[in-house]
C-alpha cells in the first residue's frame, strides 16, 4: 500500500465533457469503498482518483483503467485534467501536496 499525501481539494475535469467532477463513494475494492471523483453527465462513466487516475466506472463498481492517463513526471502519480481552453490546450496537474508539477499540451491538429 502506497502512502500518498494528496491535496484535500482537487477539481478534476471529465476528460470527455470537460465539466467538473464531484467526489463520491462507489462500489468496493477489497472490502473498502472506493472514493472517486465522478462526472455528473447522465451516461458518462468517467471517474478519477489520485491513486488510480482516470477510469471508467461500469455498473457502479467495476473499474476500467484508461490508457490515456498521464502520470506526473516528478513523482509518478496519475495527474488530473485541471482546465481546458477553447483552443483545445489542456492543463494537467499532479494531486500530491508538495509536488508542483503541471504540464501543458495542445490538442490541436
Ligand atoms: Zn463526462
Ligand atoms: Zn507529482
Amino acid at each position: 500500500m502506497t502512502l500518498v499525501t494528496t491535496r484535500p481539494v482537487i477539481k478534476p475535469l471529465c476528460t470527455r465533457h470537460h465539466s467538473l467532477m464531484a467526489l463520491g463513494e462507489f462500489g468496493e475494492q477489497a472490502g473498502v469503498p472506493v472514493q472517486a471523483y465522478k462526472c455528473g453527465e447522465a451516461d458518462c462513466t468517467r471517474a478519477y482518483n489520485s491513486s488510480q487516475g482516470y477510469f471508467d466506472l461500469v455498473d457502479g463498481s467495476t473499474m476500467l483503467l484508461q490508457m490515456e492517463q498521464r502520470d506526473c513526471p516528478d513523482c509518478g502519480l496519475p495527474m488530473y485534467l485541471r482546465s481546458r481552453q477553447a483552443d483545445g490546450s489542456e492543463t494537467w496537474r499532479c494531486a500530491q501536496i508538495g509536488c508542483k508539477s503541471s504540464s501543458q499540451s495542445s490538442a490541436g491538429s
